[in-house]
């Protein structure tokens, strides 16, 4: 079946463990919190991995080079809804650029430097169409210089119709 019952800390952890070697050569330390509780969701495994993949990735670019990087990565039962937070301590997202993150082929990551690689700007318009797949929703809250954090927002099964 494409949509299956998903318990979404097994993704995230199993999401972390894959890049693990990646954010230990980063420096990047990496806080869990994930609710015990966790309601599941419906969802296709595969794609969910991909937008949790693409998020942390993008955290650990915004991460390249800063002192103390961690990336925090947070579940929660809401009302009716399951919500996966994911916040970096990166370089933040310009004002002018936000309304813009979701647009295809959109990605400030044009001149690549050591460690560092070019972006697509494929990641958050696939993400953002994968989201919508599953009722769901993302959105993002960033400040310069402090970091920035994406949530994603799932019906809880019991509340899908
Ligand atoms: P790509 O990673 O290939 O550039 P994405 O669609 O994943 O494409 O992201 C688009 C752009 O959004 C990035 O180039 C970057 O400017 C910005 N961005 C996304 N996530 C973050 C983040 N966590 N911190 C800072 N900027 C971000
Ligand atoms: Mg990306």
């Amino acid at each position: 079946a494409e949509f299956t019952p998903l318990n979404l800390n097994d993704l995230l952890r199993d999401t972390v463990t894959l890049l693990e070697h990646q954010f230990k050569t980063a420096q990047i330390r990496v806080e869990t919190n994930f609710d015990p509780h966790l309601a599941r969701i419906h969802g296709n495994q595969g794609k969910l991995q991909q937008v949790i993949l693409n998020l942390m990735l993008n955290a650990k670019d915004a991460m390249f080079g800063t002192a103390n990087a961690t990336l925090k990565i947070a579940t929660f039962n809401g009302a009716g809804r399951v919500v996966v937070r994911i916040q970096d301590s990166g370089n933040g997202i310009e004002k002018e650029h936000l309304h813009r993150i979701y647009d295809p082929f959109f990605t400030t990551k044009t001149k690549p430097q050591e460690g560092e690689h070019k972006g697509t700007g494929l990641g958050l318009a696939v993400s953002y169409g994968i989201m919508q797949e599953h009722a769901g929703k993302i959105h993002v809250e960033s400040e310069i210089g402090v970091g920035t954090a994406f949530q994603l927002e799932f019906p809880t099964s019991a509340a899908r119709p």
